[in-house]
């Protein structure tokens, strides 16, 4: 997703420059590593010993591939989606600041322009990216499996990771637009369409904070199997506890921000509050 930096551009502890793109430069968190070797940690214990009790290093290899090009796909796949919504700002004449990666995706931080309109394109950007990569990834899904018949490595790494990386847009996607949770993508689009249908501020807030509320809950209550959304099947694991305390953080500074400024007649939407914290999957 996207958020408004302030008069000085947010910084996070803990984060690092990596490179550069179209001089937008792109900094990974720390924990985005930390959660690396967690999930690496996770595969390798899942690792067969030999009958000498020894762990099998082939297998051991494989798995640390694995795991490797999984990041790299979801590392690219992220950064794509920041991407779109920076040159989604850039369209409509506004700027972007920079790019964050972290364990719970990503964050643009760009100035968009041009009212409610400017930040629905801007918001609609990120997920618009997930189509060509769907279909990128499909073409290679299929070479991989023209070549699975002759190679063990495209049938067992390959095909498998590219499978993968065509859900993966889909979740994203689905994800970021159709889950009404402050401040991901789906938050912004919701209030921009109630400022291009002129519902006043700061009702447009209390809508989507409200809308926050019942999510929460409702993924809340699919975590722990209270409740079967088919449409998102929201499991238990610990990076979705984490993100589920962070939107619910983010919601209730969304309400202060509301209390704050219950008169608040400026037609950007409360995001300008967050733009330190706020993030996206
Ligand atoms: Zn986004």
């Amino acid at each position: 997703m996207f958020v408004v930096p302030g008069q000085h551009s947010a910084s996070f502890p803990l984060e690092y420059k990596v490179f550069q793109l179209w001089g937008i430069p792109v900094f990974i968190h720390a924990f985005l590593v930390l959660y690396f070797l967690y999930e690496l940690t996770q595969r390798l214990q899942g690792v067969k010993k030999t009958s000498e009790g020894l762990p099998d290093y082939s297998q051991a290899g494989f798995a640390f591939v694995v795991v490797s090009l999984g990041f790299v796909v979801l590392f690219a796949t992220v950064l794509v989606h920041e991407l779109g919504h920076c040159a989604g700002a850039k369209v409509v004449g506004g700027s972007a600041q920079r790019i964050l990666l972290w364990p719970l995706g990503g964050l643009a931080l760009c100035q968009a322009a041009g009212g409610a309109r400017g930040d629905l394109l801007v918001a609609l950007a990120g997920p618009a990216t997930h189509i060509p990569q769907y279909f990128a990834w499909k073409a290679l899904h299929q070479s991989a499996l023209d070549a699975a018949a002759d190679s063990v490595i495209h049938k067992s790494i390959f095909v498998p990771l590219c499978a993968s990386a065509m859900q993966l847009q889909i979740t994203l996607a689905v994800f970021n637009l159709l889950v009404p949770v402050h401040p991901l993508d789906c938050s912004r689009v919701i209030t921009s369409l109630l400022r291009l249908c002129s519902v006043p501020s700061p009702m447009d807030s209390k809508i989507m904070l409200s809308l926050s509320i019942i999510t929460i809950a409702l993924l809340a209550a699919s975590m722990f199997n209270a409740l079967h959304v088919w449409w998102l099947p929201f499991g238990y694991h610990p990076m979705n506890v984490v993100l589920l305390v962070w939107l619910g953080i983010q919601t209730y500074q969304l309400f202060n921000a509301i209390c704050e400024h219950p008169s608040h007649n400026n037609r950007q939407p409360l995001m300008r509050h967050q733009s330190r914290n706020a993030s996206d999957c």
